[in-house]
C-alpha cells in the first residue's frame, strides 16, 4: 500500500494558553496549510477510507477535542471539503458533567459540537477518558479508560467508534493488546514518519506545530522530511518508558 501522510494537529487559535501553545496552531497557519494541500494537488481522505486511485492522499487529523476545533477548524475544512478526524478525551468535553475527568488544557468541545461534527461527517475517535499516560497505568484502570470513552463517545453520537490515538503518543505492547480487547481496529502514535500501513495499533502521525512554517508543511506533506533524529530519540524514550513501568510493578508487589 502506499505510504499515506496523516496530519496530527491539536489546537487551532491565535493566543492560546502556554500548556498548549508548541503544539497549537493559528487559525491564518491552519487555512494556508489547508489551501496549500489544494494548490498542491493533495487529496484529503477518511483514515481509512480507499487510496487507490486517489491522487496524493493525505489524513487530517486532530487530538484533544479542543473547542477551537468547532470554531476555527471545521469551517476551514468544510469549505474545503476536505474529511478530518478528531480524537476526543471523554472526559475533558466541557459539559461533561458527572464524568468529567482529567485536567483540561483549554476550552473544550461540548457534546453537541460532537455530535453536530459527526453529523457533518468528521469522524470522530478516543483519546481515552482522562488523557493519562496509558503506559503507566495497571491493567484494570487502562481497560476503564479505553472502553469508557469508546462507550461514552458511541452514545454520544449513536455511530460505532473504532480508532483511537494515544494521549502523548504514548503504547507499549500491553497497551496496544488492551486496546485490541478494547473493540478498536485502529490506533494512531506520534513517530513524524509517514504511515506505510494504516492499520493495526502503532499507526504513525506527522506533528503540525506553531514552529511549523509553510514551507516546512510542505516537505512534511510531501513525505520528503523524516525526522530521523526524533525518531530514535522517541525509541529510546520508549524502552525508559518500559523500565518505569516495570520497576514500579516491582515496588507493588514487595
Ligand atoms: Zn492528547
Amino acid at each position: 500500500m502506499a505510504a499515506v501522510p496523516i496530519l496530527m494537529y491539536h489546537s487551532v487559535r491565535d493566543d492560546p494558553p502556554p500548556d498548549t501553545a508548541a503544539l497549537s496552531v493559528s487559525p491564518g497557519a491552519f487555512a494556508d496549510q489547508m489551501a496549500l494541500l489544494k494548490e498542491k494537488g493533495f487529496t484529503p481522505v477518511r483514515l481509512s477510507g480507499p487510496v487507490e486511485d486517489v491522487p496524493k492522499p493525505i489524513c487530517i487529523t486532530f487530538d484533544d477535542g479542543y473547542a477551537d476545533f468547532h470554531s476555527e477548524a471545521m469551517p476551514v475544512l468544510a469549505s474545503f471539503g476536505y474529511p478530518a478526524t478528531v480524537f476526543v478525551t471523554t472526559g475533558w468535553l466541557d459539559d461533561a458533567g458527572p464524568d468529567a475527568a482529567g485536567r483540561p488544557l483549554d476550552a473544550m468541545l461540548r457534546w453537541g459540537h460532537v455530535r453536530e461534527a459527526a453529523e457533518e461527517g468528521i469522524e470522530i475517535g478516543a483519546h481515552s477518558h482522562s488523557h493519562p499516560q496509558l503506559d503507566q497505568l495497571e491493567d484494570g484502570a487502562l481497560r476503564d479508560e479505553l472502553v469508557r470513552s469508546r462507550l461514552l463517545l458511541e452514545d454520544g453520537i449513536q455511530r460505532p467508534v473504532t480508532t483511537m490515538a494515544y494521549p502523548y503518543g504514548y503504547s507499549s505492547a500491553r497497551v496496544r493488546r488492551a486496546v485490541a480487547q478494547a473493540g478498536y481496529a485502529t490506533a494512531y502514535v506520534v513517530s513524524n514518519d509517514v504511515a506505510s500501513h494504516r492499520s493495526g495499533y502503532a499507526v504513525p502521525r506527522l506533528t503540525v506545530q506553531r514552529s511549523t512554517s509553510l514551507a516546512s508543511f510542505e516537505r512534511i506533506a510531501e513525505g520528503a522530511h523524516r525526522f530521523y533524529r526524533e525518531k530514535a530519540l522517541t525509541k529510546g524514550y520508549a524502552v525508559v518508558r518500559r523500565s518505569r513501568y516495570l520497576y514500579r510493578q516491582a515496588m507493588r508487589r514487595d
